[in-house]
């Protein structure tokens, strides 16, 4: 017995923010989506991300985009009756050496052209803002808009609201196949072999969305990399102010430290990146050890530069797989087989673009056309899941 549907309008496989924002956004334009998640909601990279929301260093093709997706989730907090802890915090960029300044100095002038409210301060500047940066920079790149959610309290807000709306979700439920008849989806059968049949099937499944595109020969490029977070016991807060991280133009992730930043819990959480490794058939089951010694490199950088949090009393620590592109871009949109659609390759920034990519693909369902005309022609340039095939133009 089991107490899923047979039908649907609309089935969403994953059920990480993306998946989750995209139920809500169906079910906000009037579909009755069901959400499968083979595990828990929110409980893989989703649960473990640092979430932070906003343009900063992500370049100037993205740049509208994200500012769109930014005001989206300060929309949905404001409206959500549930907390989600939205912090604008303002995020900060160090700089330790000539060629990241040079490429600092051109990130801030491309954001401030296109009308951010970032600058380029100097040591003494960055210290008024983060005292506890005692480190050698040379300089900072700063944006005072940039924010932060709550994962856990994000995704629990968004079943509530997306439910509320007239979404089902359902957990512990792997998709096993996606079904098809004559070049069309004709729903998705369960790892338990419950067959529901549904028009659109949305693949939302992060890392391992090619595997189930793979039964149809669709080649997506998305593979997986590990990400690893460190997490102390609650300090005093305004220990740390900002979300602060290596300037992407030199090193960025390459460099394996990406980001710290003190929740509003008061917990300090640190995120380091190692490149896409290879991963064997099953490894979502069992996420290992990002390499120690990377780890030790990452965590060198950061006392570097805070070297106050030497002592600093590390709670716990855990890895989750990212899904990754060759562009560190999302896959986003229509797929060849009718009515399949794909939304992964998160690339460690998922929770920014998950709103903006969630009106996409419903639009791409509903046939609405919500997304302002110049926002849906770039992320459909952007994001086309076949942009590295051989013979794609742009
Ligand atoms: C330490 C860390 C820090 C981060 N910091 C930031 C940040 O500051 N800002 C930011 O924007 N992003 C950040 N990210 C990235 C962000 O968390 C991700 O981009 C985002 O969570 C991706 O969401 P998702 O829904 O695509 O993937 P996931 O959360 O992986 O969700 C996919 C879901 O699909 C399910 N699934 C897979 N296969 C199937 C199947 N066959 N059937 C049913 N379900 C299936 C999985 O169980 C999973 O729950 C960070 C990530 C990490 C690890």
């Amino acid at each position: 017995m089991t107490d899923l549907p047979t039908s649907s309008d609309v089935v969403v496989v994953g059920g990480g923010v993306i998946g989750m924002f995209i139920a809500f956004s169906l079910a906000e334009a009037g579909m009755k989506p069901l959400l499968l998640e083979a595990r828990a909601f929110g409980g893989a990279v989703t649960g473990g991300s640092l979430a932070a929301i906003g343009t900063h260093m992500h370049g100037r093709e993205e740049f509208d985009i994200l500012a769109y997706a930014r005001g989206r989730w300060r929309a949905f907090s404001d409206a959500s009756q549930d907390r989600i802890e939205y912090n604008a915090c303002g995020k900060m960029g160090f700089i330790l050496n000539d060629a990241e300044l040079a490429a600092g100095k051109s990130l801030v002038a491309q954001e401030k052209s296109q009308g951010a409210r970032s600058e380029l301060l100097t040591p003494e500047q960055a210290r008024l803002h983060e005292p506890l940066l005692k480190g050698p920079i040379l300089a900072a790149t700063f944006d005072p808009d940039t924010a932060t959610v709550n994962p856990f309290l994000a995704v629990r807000a968004l079943m509530k609201a997306a439910r509320k709306a007239g979404a089902q979700l359902r957990e512990n439920t792997p998709v096993a196949r996606v079904l098809s008849d004559a070049g069309l989806v004709t729903g998705v059968q369960t790892a338990s072999g419950h067959c529901i049949s549904a028009p659109h099937v949305v693949l939302a499944c992060g890392p391992w969305t090619a595997k189930l595109a793979a039964n149809f020969d669709i080649n997506l490029s998305i593979v997986p990399r590990q990400a690893q977070c460190l997490a102390s016991i609650r300090q005093p807060l305004g220990t740390l102010h900002k979300v602060i991280s290596s300037c992407e133009a030199e090193g960025g992730v390459d460099s394996g430290y990406t980001q710290i930043q003190q929740c509003p819990s008061g917990q300090i959480l640190f995120n380091t990146v190692t490149a896409p490794i290879p991963t064997p058939e099953g490894a979502e089951d069992r996420v290992g050890e990002v390499p120690p010694g990377f780890v030790a490199d990452s965590v060198e950088t950061l006392l570097k530069l805070f070297p106050a949090l030497k002592s600093l009393p590390i709670l716990r620590s855990w890895v989750r797989f990212e899904g990754v592109t060759p562009d560190a871009r999302f896959l986003a949109g229509p797929l060849p087989t009718a009515g399949l659609f794909v939304c992964a390759g998160d690339n460690g920034s998922g929770f920014c673009r998950a709103p903006l990519l969630a009106q996409f693909i419903a639009d791409g369902i509903t046939g609405a056309g919500t997304l302002p005309d110049a926002m849906r022609r770039d992320t459909e340039r952007l994001y086309n899941p076949f942009r590295f095939s051989e013979g794609h133009t742009a």
